[in-house]
């Protein structure tokens, strides 16, 4: 079995993890409704995806 040959140290560790942070999810104002949503998804409060209504509405308000 393959062995690290030598320890790695806390610095090198903690350098090695300064990669692992989780970073804010990405959100656009819908164009027709202007709620927030997932770039490319569809808009979950009107159903609506590049400039037309791909699903009904998620609420009725
Ligand atoms: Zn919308």
């Amino acid at each position: 079995m393959a062995v690290p040959k030598k320890k790695v140290s806390k610095s090198r560790r903690d350098m090695r993890r300064s990669h692992h942070g989780l970073s804010a999810a990405a959100y656009e104002e819908c164009p027709n409704c202007g709620e927030l949503k997932r770039p490319h998804h569809v808009c979950a409060a009107c159903g609506h995806y590049n400039g037309r209504e791909v699903l009904e509405a998620a609420d009725a308000s």
